[in-house]
């Protein structure tokens, strides 16, 4: 931490705020609700002045203050996050020690961030070697031109997807669709956001805004099904529904969970079953990856297998864990007659570049992180209006899109450090926010006026006669002015009351 704070001038600046405020705790000046106020103020300069810049930013602020006073959503994310949370204590009771396997995990990815382009090289070596065809694209526009040519190339007129955040990212279904492609999703959850016209609300449980009556009344309105249609139904309703879709369809597009560079094969990780079908039955297969998806062996499957399923979901492992190496084999009786593996790089390379947020490109897309997150309970997943929501997608999107748009997510966070103890590859997201505000004010997109306003509180902080002469009305009036807005018309501005010096010596006079 000492060397991260040297730095930046700005947080040199942090840490005297705060080593001021802790002082002046014990001085009694202050309450500590005060350094709530000043957090809170933080926040609101950056976005305030972001409102006058982005659009995003703007349209951020004011979607949080709707949905985090909703109480309907509150209580779905609540039960849902909550059942989660249930399945992951039973999930992490296989392990004998736990820590020692998300150290592994995390040596692992670091070492492969740091060697990003050996274990890339690796994979495509062997990929190709197994007979697929391995495409590499720069941004999403490279990849949507790449996939587009591939429909017509195979004259495919039907594609089938497995979940995928990466076809996500590139927006993939809306230019299928533009391109006369029908596309249709076969996991249960993005096939619901899809037939409610949504995007994922979540990186891994793309419904989870949803209870089981919003899921049985969309089916009702699309389909006819019963208003009270039971989760079972649904899904045997659904699972009837996309049987005949996998047969005709003549593509199937996934991503991949990991790209295994010592056997040239993706691992995909799914629980229904829907991921298998859509890269064996159709006769084209395209998975589209994230660069960063990579490790180095299929011995390390067992450590990120289990890891990833019980953060995910709590499980010990998930349902179904395909390994495919490529297009089929001559002595195979089933499996694509093409294979083809995008590599997807849109800004990656960008965050590869920057020390020490590079090491989010460890994140195994677990999710873990944004279920223990206060604020994406409070926010929800549309709110941060990117792919990637919650902290990993707070850490990395600013790199990703640029930090003029998406920079303030990095503050939306109260910086409590549960999805740094959660994450099962030791991203010390938490510490990353830090960063990427740094670079936020260092881009000049921070407000002008916070700074201002926190040296003249750290000149008052620093000399207890300014703080004894200044008289308590003036103090909460100087709060109201400054602070009353960033706090909210929903709660009471903490005020300065006597003094703890004042009552202190009041009560060794008496
Ligand atoms: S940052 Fe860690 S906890 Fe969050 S999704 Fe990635 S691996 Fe999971």
């Amino acid at each position: 931490m000492k060397t991260f704070f040297k730095k930046s001038k700005t947080l040199i600046f942090y840490r005297s705020l705060f080593a001021s405020l802790k002082m002046s705790f014990y001085r009694g000046f202050i309450t500590e609700k005060l350094c709530c106020v000043i957090n809170q103020f933080s926040y609101f300069c950056v976005l305030n002045r972001a409102v006058g810049m982005s659009q995003l930013k703007h349209k951020f602020l004011s979607d949080s203050e709707q949905i985090a006073f909703d109480a309907k959503h509150r209580g779905v994310i609540k039960f849902n996050i909550g059942k989660y949370d249930q399945a992951v204590v039973r999930g992490k009771q296989q392990y004998f020690n736990l820590k020692l396997a998300r150290d592994r995990a995390a040596r692992i990815k670091r070492n492969v961030v740091n060697d990003l382009e050996k274990y890339l090289k690796e994979f495509e070596f062997n990929f190709q070697r197994n007979g697929g065809q391995l495409l590499w694209a720069n941004d999403e526009h490279e990849a949507i031109a790449m996939i587009l040519e591939l429909v017509k190339k195979h004259q495919v007129r039907k594609v089938v997807k497995s979940k995928s955040m990466v076809t996500e990212e590139i927006e993939l279904n809306h230019h299928l669709q533009a391109f006369g492609v029908e596309t249709l999703e076969t996991d249960l959850g993005e096939y619901i956001v899809q037939l409610a016209g949504e995007k994922p609300y979540h990186i891994v449980t793309p419904a989870m805004h949803k209870s089981k009556e919003d899921v049985a009344l969309l089916y009702h309105q699309k389909f006819g099904t019963s208003e009270e249609a039971s989760p079972e139904e649904i899904t045997q309703y659904t699972r009837l529904k996309l049987r005949e879709k996998f047969i005709q369809a003549d593509m199937g597009i996934t991503g991949a969970n990991f790209l295994v560079a010592d056997i040239g094969a993706i691992a995909l990780t799914e629980n229904e079953g829907n991921g298998v079908l859509t890269m064996s039955m159709p006769k084209v297969h395209v998975a589209i990856v994230g660069i960063e998806k990579v490790i180095p062996s299929i011995k390390d499957l067992d450590l990120f297998w289990s890891l990833l399923a019980t953060h995910g979901t709590g499980q010990q492992i998930t349902v179904y864990n395909s390994l495919v190496s490529g297009p089929r084999q001559a002595d195979e009786v089933d499996g694509p007659e093409n294979m083809y593996v995008i590599l997807l790089d849109n800004g990656r390379s960008n965050l590869l570049n920057q020390d020490p947020q590079k090491v989010a490109l460890s994140c195994i897309r677990c999710g873990a992180c944004l279920n223990v997150c206060p604020v994406y309970k409070a926010i929800g997943g549309y709110t941060y209006n990117t792919t990637y929501s919650g902290p990993i997608g707070a850490v990395i999107t600013p790199h990703l899109k640029g930090f003029a748009d998406y920079g303030h997510l990095s503050y939306a966070s109260t910086l409590c450090g549960r999805c740094t103890e959660e994450c099962p590859v030791n991203i010390p997201l938490h510490e990353m926010l830090l960063y990427n505000r740094r670079d936020t004010i260092k881009a000049g997109l921070g407000d002008p006026t916070f700074g201002k306003i926190m040296k003249a509180y750290k000149i008052a902080m620093g000399k207890r006669w300014i703080l004894e002469t200044i008289p308590v009305s003036f103090k909460n009036m100087g709060m109201e002015m400054l602070f009353k807005k960033a706090w909210g018309p929903r709660r009471q501005l903490p005020t300065f009351q006597t003094s703890f010096r004042s009552r202190w010596m009041q009560h060794h006079k008496s």
